[in-house]
Parts: structure tokens; sequence; C-alpha cells
């Protein structure tokens, strides 16, 4: 047992967004004398600084955050992690989405958005999460002033009238930290949340993503795909391979959603099997598919924290919103809450403010709640039209899909959408062009 150690600010969880929650906040540590510590369950790996940039794709999966799959960046979360100075590091294995193409399989509708419409060179941007991973952990390693502590787990906390004693353990070694502001970023099956019983509104999709990577015959041109079958949304996120030239550019991030039975199926089936499934849902757009990686399944539901701000406690990332990854909205959204957080931090700096007065934390609050709602409303609407067999609606479906194509100013706001952009976020955090 250790003694008690004080913080400012304890970070619970270094997944995505509690690692870039601690890039966000790395000018006010050294600039305010900020006590930060984050604390991580699994153990990370540390990074030379001379390392090469390219990622192995054949080791084993490592850490739940930075797993196997990929994530496509937003326009706008590709401005923040400039703003935080590690996009120049992070674009050198991002693969630019200069076009989203959105189709319903059996249906004459399709939409088409090119970033050049737009005025932007890309609409987002696919990063494969290990390397995400790497950078925003290379940043943290960096941060010599920060409590870097992994592996560690949180296995309790207690709230104070001051904040809040955060009891962590490693090995049986326990150890109790008392911070101002705790920032529970322990993903979506938040242990933390249990404790401090939050309440959380849920709903179970009864359905599972499997995520693989896919080699096509054709190459992807840098297109992201969006098919919509009777069975789930098929999405397929262009991937580049350092090195090889862009007309042999042929590997894919593919998100097959389908329900629970069928997904057991799907994992179960050898390689040739699951690609003609594949082929049978997606169609010919690239060509025949040709080869697929190691398949992982996750479980899908909409979860949504009633109470995110409490004295001294904050909840971010999947831990306050899960979302169904259709759109790719869940951690574009947490990344803006982020920067919306760090923000609204920098401002309490400033101010000589309590770091864990409800006043600021609900002024956090107040500015992302609006994107919270809209952009899962957006996520949930999309899945349960897009997954509605009805007749009525899959002809309105197709139609729909017409129309967004046909209508410039609809068009531009969905496109806006995929983009990440905000309007009702601080000017500081603003994610547009
Ligand atoms: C198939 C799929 C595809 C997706 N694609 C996209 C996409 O394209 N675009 C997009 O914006 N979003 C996407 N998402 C959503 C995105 O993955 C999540 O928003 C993101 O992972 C949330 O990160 P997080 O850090 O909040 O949680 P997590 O990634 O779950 O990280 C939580 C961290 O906390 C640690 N931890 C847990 N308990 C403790 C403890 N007691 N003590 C210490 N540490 C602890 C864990 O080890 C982990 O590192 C996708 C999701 C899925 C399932």
């Amino acid at each position: 047992m250790k003694g008690l150690e004080q913080f400012d600010l304890v970070i619970a969880g270094g997944g995505m967004v509690g690692a870039s929650l601690l890039c966000a906040l790395s000018p006010l540590v050294d600039q305010y004398d900020l006590r930060v510590a984050i604390v991580e369950a699994i153990p990370l790996p540390s990074f030379s600084a001379n390392a090469d940039v390219s990622v192995d794709h054949h080791k084993p999966s490592y850490q739940p955050s930075y797993d196997a799959r990929s994530t496509a960046l937003s326009w706008g979360s590709r401005n923040i992690y400039k703003q935080l100075g590690v996009w120049d590091r992070l674009s050198l294995q991002a693969t630019p989405i200069e076009h989203i193409h959105v189709s319903d399989q059996g249906r004459f509708g399709s939409v088409r958005m090119l970033a050049s419409d737009y005025g932007v060179d890309a609409l987002g941007y696919v990063v494969e999460n290990g390397w995400l991973g790497r950078v925003l952990l290379e940043s943290v390693e960096q941060m010599k002033a920060v409590s870097f502590l992994c592996p560690a787990a949180v296995v309790g906390v207690e709230t104070t009238t001051t904040g809040s004693l955060i009891h962590i353990e490693n090995e049986g070694v326990t150890q109790t930290l008392e911070t101002k502001l705790l920032v529970v970023a322990d993903g979506g099956r938040s242990e933390l949340c249990r404790q401090l019983r939050i309440d959380l509104e849920q709903h179970d999709y009864r359905q599972q993503a499997i995520i693989a990577n896919v080699t096509s015959q054709r190459p992807h041109q840098n297109i992201a795909y969006e098919r919509f079958t009777k069975t789930g949304p098929v999405a397929l996120l262009p991937l580049n391979e350092q090195g090889k030239r862009m007309a042999a550019q042929n590997r894919c991030a593919l998100v097959l959603t389908v329900a629970e039975d069928e997904a057991e199926m799907l994992t179960a089936m050898n390689d040739k099997a699951f690609l003609e499934k594949l082929q049978e849902k997606f169609g010919y757009r690239l060509g025949r598919f040709q080869q697929v990686g190691e398949r992982h399944s996750y479980p899908l539901r909409l979860q949504w924290a009633k109470d995110q701000v409490r004295p001294g406690v904050v909840i971010m990332g999947n831990a306050a919103h899960t979302l169904h990854p259709v759109a790719g909205q869940g951690f574009n959204l947490a990344l803006r809450g982020v920067a919306c957080l760090a923000e609204t931090i920098r401002e309490a700096c400033i101010a000589n403010e309590a770091l864990g007065a409800m006043g600021l934390l609900q002024r956090y609050l107040d500015r992302s709640c609006r994107d919270q709602k809209q952009t899962i409303a957006f996520s949930d609407q999309m899945i349960r039209l897009f997954s509605n067999n009805d007749l009525l609606l899959s002809h309105l479906r197709g139609l729909g899909l017409l129309a967004l194509d046909c209508s410039p100013p609809l068009k531009k706001w969905f496109a806006q959408k995929a983009m990440g952009f905000t309007h009702h976020l601080p000017p500081a955090v603003r994610v547009g062009k």
C-alpha cells in the first residue's frame, strides 16, 4: 500500500478518448502547473522516438481501444488533431476519403459526395486504431510532468467535498489518489459509472459489427462505401499501404453489421465462404473480394449516461455515449467533447476557478449537449430506418436517397454531418473548414 498522492485532474482510462484529452491538456499542464495523472489498466507498448513509422499489421491486438479496427476521422477531427499538434504524425498513415458513396441494395437511389464539392482535401480520413494509439501515446510519453500509471486499474472511487479519492491497484499493490477533478473515460462498460451509480439510457440493437481488413480486385480510389442491405449496413473504408501505387491500393477496412445470430455464423465461416457472403451483400463495385484478414465482432448498443457531470466528476467518451458505428460518429463526437472540455478547463485556469466546480462542468455539458443529442439521433435514426424491411419504407428509402442526391442543400447538410462540422461549440473548438 502506497501513500496518498494529490492531483488537480485524474483521467481514468488511457484509451483513444483519455489519451486525446491528455494531449489537449498538455499546454495547460505546463502553463498552469497542473498536476495530472492518467490511469490505464492494460499495459501499453513503449515506442522509441526513432521508431519506424510502419505498423506491424500481423501483431496481435494488444489493447481494446487500439485494437484491429480502423476509425473514420471526420475532417473536423483532423482539425482538432491539427490544433493538438499530432496531425502531422498521424497523417503519415491516414488515408484520405475523397468520395463517399451511399447505396441501398436492390434499390435505384444512391448518394455520392465529393470532397472537392465542399472545398476540402478530404471528407475525412481512415486511421488504423493501432496507429492512432501509437501516435497519441508517443505524445503522452513526452509529457514528463504527467503521471502515467499503467498498468494500473481504478478499483474504487469515493467522492468527497473537495473532489474524489481514487483507489488503484497493480499486481496486488494498492494506491490512493486524491483529485479535484476525475475524468471517467473507461469505455462503454464503465465500471466507474456503475460505482458512481450513474443512470444509463440503453437500447440493445441486437446486432454485431464484424470488422476485418479485406483486399479487393479493383483499387478503392479513396472512396468510402456505405451499402445498406436487408441484413444490415456494409461499410468499406479505404486503407492505403505505404510504397504501393495509388492504382494498386485495394485494401479496405470492413465494418459489417448483422443480426446477432448471423454474426455467429459469419465469424465461424472459413475465409472463402465469408468472402462469398460479403460479395453477395456488397456486389461487385470493387470487383471480386480476394482476401480477408482476422475477423473480430462487437455487440452494438446505444448507451447514454444521463448524469455526465457531478461536482468533481465528468464522464467522457464511450462511458458517456456509445453509438452504433453505422455513420462513424462515435469517436468524432467524443473528440469534439474532449476539445470542448479542454477549452472549458483553459478558461477556468485563466479565471482561477476550481477544477471540480459544478459551474465549470455544467458549462462544458451545456456546450456539448446539443452536439451529443443531434449526433446520437442522427446515428440512431439512420440505423433504424435502414434496418427496417417494411416494403413501403424501403421504397421511401430509395426515393429519399435519390432526393438527397438531387438536392444540393440536403446533400450539403449530410456532408457536413459526415465531416463533423458543428456550429454550436465555443469558437475555439468550432470544427468547420
Ligand atoms: C466496430 C466499430 C467501429 C467504429 N468505427 C468508428 C469510426 O469509424 N468513427 C468513429 O468516430 N467512431 C467509431 N467507433 C467508435 C469508437 O471506437 C469509440 O468511440 C471509441 O473507441 C471510444 O473510446 P474510449 O476511449 O471512450 O473507450 P475505449 O476505447 O473502450 O477505452 C477505454 C480505456 O479505458 C481502460 N479502462 C477500462 N477500465 C479501466 C479501469 N478500471 N481502470 C483503468 N483503465 C480502465 C481500457 O483498458 C481502455 O484503454 C467504432 C466502434 C466500433 C465498435
